[in-house]
């Protein structure tokens, strides 16, 4: 089997879906107040790592993700 196309997957540990959103965040113990790290996320583990940053207070931004 080939690969034919570098389609974005999820960052949840394990997982292989294709990425549909973007989590922007920034942890300002180490990052500039305008940086941005960006981690992806399919539909089923978004609210998961929305939570996770959120909880952190990192999170500031969930977007759709155009590949
Ligand atoms: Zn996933």
């Amino acid at each position: 089997m080939t690969e034919v196309t570098e389609a974005a997957v999820c960052s949840a540990k394990g997982c292989q879906e294709p990425a549909t959103w973007e989590l922007q965040w920034n942890n300002p113990k180490l990052h500039t107040p305008d940086r941005r790290k960006v981690w992806l996320a399919c539909d089923r583990h978004r609210q998961s790592l929305a939570d996770f940053l959120g909880a952190r207070q990192f999170l500031k931004d969930v977007v759709p993700h155009r590949p």
